[in-house]
């Protein structure tokens, strides 16, 4: 059994209130990746790199059980590049540069020892890219997740449409919800948004929590209140990381672990926003995450 992810793995330049960066590693894949190996191994990587992107990136992951087979790398090419610059109140942003580099000829072939996958996380990235990662698995996953964001919206709309039907569970912002659906009002959008092929449907909406929808049932979980919010830069991803390595480490697809799978997804990504790009992910271990839970659990329970 295994997960696999499949997104970007980039360099990003970040500018918040508190700091600026011209220069740190970053990618959908990547977050996902730091997030979800804390709850299940091995995982699979899907994506694709330029000869910029160093190697001690990969070796830190692969410490983390993560496999590289599926990791096209472009010697000649240059990586993935994004750069955004966060406002003063930290839910929202400009992206200014999307270079896409090597992506523009990602047309990724599955390698064999991936066909065992139970549990697929499509990470943010072209639709038509997550779409033929589906086709080339011969069994269905038991779960098929989908994170994407407005740039696909806005370039490839009919493409994410496609992919949306082959999916159970799309992870989006609460801007990008609204987008998708043409509905301010997010119960509305969450009727639009599963329509279109999603059984789950996992509305984020940064410092005020993540909704997820299923049937008839909303369930809320909050975001942890921190007095600091250093770069939101990774927490979507970080989010979706945690909530995919939490159901495949229980290997259980019930509304009850979906529940639960978005509270570790919260708290992974609390801890995300705390340093600059995926730094913080690199340090926190399992009592860092129990005491994290722990706090979750003290903050919304009555
Ligand atoms: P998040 O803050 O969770 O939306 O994720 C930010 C990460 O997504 C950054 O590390 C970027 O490299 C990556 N990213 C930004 N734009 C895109 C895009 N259009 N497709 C895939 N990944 C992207």
């Amino acid at each position: 059994m295994s997960l696999i992810v499949v997104g970007t793995m980039a360099y990003d330049a970040i500018e918040t209130p508190f700091g600026k960066t011209d220069r740190i590693v970053g990618g959908s894949a990547t977050y996902v990746a730091w997030s979800a190996s804390n709850f299940y191994q091995p995982i699979k990587q899907v994506s694709i790199v330029g000869g910029d992107f160093e190697e001690k990136e990969m070796t830190e992951l692969a410490a983390r059980g993560v496999a590289f087979e599926g990791v096209e790398v472009v010697k000649e090419g240059k990586s993935f590049f994004w750069s955004g610059r966060y406002h003063t109140d930290m839910n929202s942003r400009d992206t200014l540069i999307t270079d896409l580099n090597v992506l523009e000829q990602f047309n990724p072939i599955l390698p064999d020892a991936y066909q065992d996958c139970q549990y697929l996380m499509l990470g943010n990235l072209a639709p038509a890219v997550q779409k033929s990662v589906i086709h080339q698995l011969k069994n269905r996953p038991k779960l098929i997740v989908l994170d994407t964001m407005n740039f696909w919206m806005d370039i490839a709309l009919d493409e994410l449409k496609d992919v949306l039907k082959l999916v159970d569970v799309l992870v989006v912002n609460d801007g990008e919800a609204r987008q998708l659906s043409g509905e301010f009002s997010l119960v509305k959008a969450a009727k639009v948004i599963r329509a279109m092929g999603p059984k789950y449907l996992i509305i984020k909406k940064g410092e005020h929590g993540a909704l997820l929808f299923y049937n008839e049932h909303i369930f809320s979980a909050p975001a942890l209140p921190l007095e600091e919010v250093f770069d939101p830069t990774g927490a979507g991803d970080t989010f979706a990381g945690g909530f995919v390595g939490y159901i495949a480490q229980q290997d259980n697809l019930s509304f009850e672990t979906m529940k639960k799978a978005v509270i570790v997804g919260s708290a992974m990504a609390s801890f995300c926003v705390e340093k600059f790009g995926p730094e913080r992910m690199k340090e926190i271990n399992a009592a860092d995450i129990d005491a994290r839970l722990a706090q979750f659990q003290e903050l919304a329970h009555f």
